[in-house]
């Protein structure tokens, strides 16, 4: 991974930009699902942990909000969960409701709900089940794709609170973010094995820093995969373009606590396994386990 260049603008025009999808020409869909790698390699980096998790809190009911291509909802259908799985870009849910056809024979494929939704209307798009569901799910790094356009995090705010409504009284909400405070540090993504992403294709990470006001606003990763396409002898060069806003690992647990107006028990991993502020290892990723107390 490379450092390219880091932006620093006082202000920037973004308010008429809108919420784009960035998924929604579909290339970036494409190459998402080879980029993942082996789905099951992938989910195998944290199935164990996973299953524990929802064991531990009964769970039988699942919202994934950030679905995209079907990769961990389609782990959790096989595993006998009711899903139900929703993304705000139909060209990643084409993959999934692929998917879902091509295995409708199984009763359990046969029952997965695949929805359209947006986390900001979230309430008007997803039919909650009574007091909600036994566990929501954002993972793979999904939260971090909204942006804060207005500067005050209230987009955010609002979509947390959205997600966390879905979450029954007793029920789990399972987040993740990449570990942000070290790339903004360092400038590079941790070093070290990705747990999300297996390919063996060969990559690179451009990373840019946009800086509005003195803050970091925006991380850009630049994806290069050489890829063999079907139909094509040679190998060719995919490129394609993901912004994030990063998320600072104590900010975020403050947003979280407060989509649940306190009412909850927070825990904070690393990796998927025990983290401890300050520790010798440096995760990829952090993953916050909120249960709502009331
Ligand atoms: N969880 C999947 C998808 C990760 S990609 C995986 O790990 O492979 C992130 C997903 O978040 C994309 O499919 C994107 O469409 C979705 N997303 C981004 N902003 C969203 C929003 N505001 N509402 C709902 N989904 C959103």
């Amino acid at each position: 991974m490379s450092v390219d260049s880091v932006f620093r603008t006082r202000s920037l025009g973004v308010a008429a930009v809108g919420l784009p999808d960035q998924y929604a020409d579909g290339k970036a869909a494409k190459v998402w699902q080879l980029y993942i790698g082996d789905t099951r390699k992938r989910t195998e980096e944290y199935k164990t942990w996973i299953m524990g998790l929802l064991k531990r809190h009964n769970v039988h009911s699942i919202l994934d909000v950030a679905c995209g291509t079907g990769v961990d909802s389609i782990m959790l259908v096989e595993e006998g969960f009711k899903m139900v799985s929703v993304d705000a870009s139909d060209k990643m849910l084409k993959y999934a409701l692929k998917e879902r056809w091509d295995r409708r024979k199984e009763p359990a494929f046969d029952q997965w709900v695949i929805e359209e939704a947006n986390w900001l209307t979230l309430k008007d798009d997803v039919q909650k089940p009574g007091s909600g569901f036994d566990a929501v799910i954002c993972l793979g790094n999904s939260f971090a794709h909204l942006p804060d356009f207005k500067g005050d995090q209230s987009d955010q705010k609002l979509a947390l609170h959205n997600i966390a409504s879905m979450v029954k009284p007793g029920g789990i909400l399972i987040i993740d973010h990449r570990n942000y405070d070290y790339i903004l540090k360092t400038g590079n993504a941790p070093q070290g094995k990705n747990i999300y992403y297996q390919s063996d294709l060969k990559q690179d990470i451009a990373t840019s820093v946009l800086w509005v006001n003195n803050k970091p606003h925006m991380i850009t990763l630049d994806y290069t995969l050489e890829l063999l396409e079907e139909g094509h002898t040679e190998v060719q060069t995919s490129k394609f373009r993901l912004s994030y806003y990063p998320h600072r690992v104590e900010n975020f647990k403050e947003l979280l606590k407060d989509a649940f107006a306190g009412k909850c028990e927070q825990e904070c991993y690393g990796d998927f396994k025990a983290y401890t502020p300050g520790q010798a290892h440096t995760p990829c990723y952090f993953i916050h386990v909120l249960k709502r107390t009331a």
